[in-house]
């Protein structure tokens, strides 16, 4: 057990009985040699599952609201169809995001439109299509306001206890903001903020703020009748005990190369309050389910990973496999531009697992590379344990990716082919497949 000594603890992602089903069943062996390549799995009835957790807190607190998943943490176009069907709203940042969101069928009277200085073109398909628009500067409102249509916006505002955040309209650009819709009959709709970060309750006492702001509004003869507290509701991917114990333990002896994390660089993995649970403690907070209901406001929110949890993974075929001093050194037929925590001076804790053909098998602790001439190309630096030394053909399945590892980062970088995403329908007796958009449409 040589092979074991220098490990990184383990950090399992949460069980997920039904996923390991289809994972088991041959399915992923056959994906990879029919596509030649790594691939992402998508499960939309995840995604259907999150979006009506969410909405059920909000009934619970008895606020009127609405979900709107924010598109840029996962570009395939199956959540976005399930958006339009489900009457989920989506929170697009560009031109292309609006287009796909509208040819998707989403209405444009249920998108919502953020992101910093939007291109006019963006400000102008959105105004047609009667989208809300979070203002995030002075210039912008002065551009929609050029369009000379009528426009629905939201002022979205600098969060104080982040004043370095380059979003949002500080006191003085909102006073000026409010008396320019006022002054041009802009159709002035409310707030917005989008926080970095986790806290619920930091949340809580933006989203009061933003309440007052409202009845300021009001008072200037503005609508002014919602608010939206943007995403960032956590992921919960493993237990309290793994996770605290990988804080604790992991050094740079678990790395390849004697590589070193700063574990405040890592995503809290995590989360005793996350995703429609974060949301039940943003309500509870100071009251403000009741603030919301006795003002009248509706509360928008926009989560991006939250929605996409468990809802996805990513598959790699072992390509190479390598034995060094105390471990190996796995190389997958792709790259870590296809799990996009690993640039941002991070790592994808989760840890993957190994699919492999191996009957007796004894546990191996690798790294994996990637397929690439890049030494930093790594889709794990750490040593993870797997159940067996993988063999050529083995299948390593990385879980939970759907929410921003899939796609944010990926590039045709050596000509490799970028991961297709394959959509799983388990809705009937059997599990069936389908390309998220078909190469040749
Ligand atoms: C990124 C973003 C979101 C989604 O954030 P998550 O952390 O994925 O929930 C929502 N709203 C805005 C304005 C964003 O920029």
């Amino acid at each position: 057990m040589s092979a074991f000594l220098s490990a990184a603890p383990p950090l399992p992602a949460h069980p997920d009985p039904e996923l390991a089903a289809i994972l088991g069943s041959g399915l992923p062996h056959e994906l990879s040699y029919a596509l030649g390549g790594p691939f992402h799995l998508l499960l939309p009835d995840r995604f259907d599952a999150n979006a009506a957790a969410f909405r059920a807190v909000l009934a619970e607190a008895g606020v009127e609201g609405r979900v709107y998943y924010a598109k840029k943490a996962n570009k395939a176009a199956t959540w976005i169809e399930r958006c339009a069907l489900t009457g989920t709203g989506v929170d697009v940042a560009s031109a292309g995001e609006l287009r796909d969101a509208l040819g998707c069928g989403v209405r444009g009277e249920d998108i919502v439109v953020t992101g910093p200085a939007k291109a006019d073109g963006l400000l102008r398909v959105a105004v047609l299509q009667g989208c809300l628009i979070a203002v995030d500067a002075l210039d912008e409102l002065d551009r929609i306001i050029a369009l000379g249509r009528p426009a629905r916006v939201l002022l979205r505002r600098l969060p104080p206890a982040q004043p370095h955040s380059r979003f949002g309209l500080d006191e003085g650009e909102l006073e000026t903001a409010l008396v320019r819709c006022r002054d041009t009959g802009l159709v002035m709709e409310g707030f917005s903020f989008h926080l970095s970060g986790y806290d619920p309750r930091a949340r809580a006492e933006l989203a009061a703020e933003l309440v007052d702001l409202c009845l300021k509004a009001r008072a200037l003869g503005l609508r002014a009748d919602r608010i939206s507290i943007g995403g960032g509701f956590a992921v919960d991917y493993t237990d309290a005990e793994h996770w605290e114990r990988y804080l604790r333990e992991q050094r740079p002896e678990h790395y390849h190369a004697g590589k070193s994390f700063a574990p405040a660089d890592f995503y809290p993995y995590h989360s005793p309050v996350a995703g429609p649970d974060a949301l039940r403690a943003v309500l509870a907070a100071d009251g403000l389910a009741g603030r919301l209901r006795e003002a009248g406001v509706r509360l928008l929110l926009e989560p991006g990973r939250a929605l996409l949890d468990r809802a996805g993974c990513t598959v790699f075929r072992v390509q190479g496999i390598k034995d060094r001093a105390g471990y190996g050194i796995v190389t997958v037929d792709g790259s870590s531009l296809s799990l996009s925590e690993q640039w941002f001076s991070s790592e994808y804790l989760p840890d993957p697992v190994l699919l492999s053909a191996a009957v007796v098998s004894e546990p191996y602790a690798a790294c994996v590379g990637g397929a690439t001439c890049l030494e930093s190309d790594m889709v794990t630096w750490r040593k993870v344990r797997l159940s067996a030394r993988p063999a050529v053909g083995d299948l390593l399945v990385y879980p939970n990716t759907a929410g921003y590892q899939m796609d944010s980062n990926e590039s045709p970088f050596h000509d490799l082919p970028l991961p297709p995403k394959v959509v799983l329908d388990t809705a009937g007796d059997r599990v069936r497949w389908r390309l998220d958009r078909h190469p040749l449409a």
